[in-house]
This record gives structure tokens, C-alpha cells and sequence, in this order.
């Protein structure tokens, strides 16, 4: 069994964007599990049950939205604390402060750039990965 520092959750309904991003941590941060959900609802339960260090929240899902999932994250005592990252294809300036005032800890827009998501990941974590 190989140890894990820390715990990332990524919440994607896109096969493509969740392929991609498995081959970056597997590449880029080793040292972290990734867990993986594809709707909101999901992401939710993995999230209260595992309390991961930071959760990868995709905008676009069917069902709950991610603004929607954040709510609901912040609300609960036991997730509150955990810094979100959204993500979103959504590039408006107006994108990006929404997301900015919802409460995201910080906000990426697709397609990824690989050195920004792992080190603003990296940056979210604290370090000491
Ligand atoms: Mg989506």
C-alpha cells in the first residue's frame, strides 16, 4: 500500500477533464489520493464521510451545481473549514469574480493549465507535500 499525504476530492462530471486530471496528480503529486465523484450529490457524501484536505469542484454538474455543492459545504460545520477550488469553462471576468465572492478558494478556468492547477493545488494544501 503506497502512503498518501494528503486527500484531494475532485467532483467532475466530464470523463476527459477527470482522465486528465488523475494523469496530473499521478504525474505532478504523487504523494496525494485523489478521489473521484461525478455529481455533486456524490461529492457531498464522499466529502463529509472522508474530509478531504481540498475539494476540486467543477461549476457545470448535472443535478446540484457546484455553486450550489459549495453552499451546502459551507453550511455543514464539518466541511466548512475544507478550501475549495472551482473549476469552470466559464472565463468571464464576471465568471471569475462570482465565483471569487461565492466563497472559492480559488478559481480555474478550462481548459487546464498544468503548472497553475499543481501549484495553485500545492498553494492550497499549504505545502509540506
Ligand atoms: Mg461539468
Amino acid at each position: 500500500m503506497e502512503e498518501y499525504k494528503r486527500t484531494v476530492l475532485y467532483v467532475e462530471d466530464n470523463q476527459l477533464n477527470m482522465a486528465l486530471m488523475h494523469h496530473i496528480f499521478k504525474k505532478n503529486l504523487p504523494s496525494i489520493l485523489l478521489l473521484k465523484a461525478e455529481t455533486a450529490e456524490l461529492g457531498l457524501s464522499i466529502a463529509r464521510e472522508t474530509l478531504p484536505d481540498l475539494i476540486i469542484l467543477d461549476i457545470g454538474l448535472p443535478g446540484l451545481n457546484g455553486y450550489e455543492a459549495l453552499d451546502i459545504l459551507q453550511q455543514d460545520e464539518a466541511t466548512c473549514h475544507i478550501p475549495v477550488l472551482g473549476t469552470s469553462a466559464f472565463a468571464q471576468v464576471s465568471d471569475i469574480e462570482k465565483a471569487r465572492n461565492k466563497g472559492f478558494a480559488a478559481y480555474i478556468t478550462k481548459p487546464f493549465q498544468v503548472k497553475l492547477l499543481t501549484e495553485t493545488v500545492e498553494r492550497l494544501l499549504g505545502g509540506g507535500l
